[in-house]
């Protein structure tokens, strides 16, 4: 067994689309080089983790060589490739999104099915919570949110 673990914070924009899990909402999202998928970013970190690859920025880099606004289910898609997923079974995958900019809740089931396709898993081995930060910091001013990602592989 394998355990991972991954975290990423991105800049909210207030021209950029909220993408989350690979799923596009109806609202604002976030700054970055890729579409600012928190999630997909912390997600891929926890697959490189438990499998011992370097970091997602690595393969990833914030500049030209990675194209702009890449789509993030992309990335994933390209490190499944990176660290060889196919020989690995993903035992579950808990995700939180710290946040007080939009409702986690709601975007919950759509996350799921997506990231239960892109992942060959079933649903109920994705968990997601979402958390606010008690009106305190960057989180509770709303300038960024924050999703941190566990899961377990089993490599048997
Ligand atoms: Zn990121």
């Amino acid at each position: 067994m394998l355990i991972g673990h991954g975290w990423d914070l991105h800049q909210h924009s207030d021209s950029k689309t909220l993408i989350l899990g690979g799923v596009s909402f109806e609202e604002y999202g976030f700054e970055g080089h890729s579409d600012g998928d928190i999630l997909l970013h912390a997600l891929c970190d926890a697959l490189l983790g438990a499998t011992g690859k370097k970091d997602l920025g690595h393969y990833f880099p914030s500049d030209a060589s990675t194209p702009k606004d890449i789509p993030s289910t992309k990335i994933l898609s390209e490190i499944l490739l990176v660290i060889e997923y196919e020989k690995f079974t993903l035992i579950n995958v808990d995700i939180t999104i710290i946040t007080q900019k939009f409702n986690v809740q709601e975007k919950e089931k759509k996350i799921k099915e997506n990231l239960s396709k892109q992942l060959g898993i079933p649903l109920e081995k994705i968990n997601i919570k979402g958390k606010s930060s008690d009106d305190y910091g960057i989180i509770g001013d709303q300038k960024a949110s924050l999703a941190i990602v566990s899961l377990l592989l089993d490599n048997a």
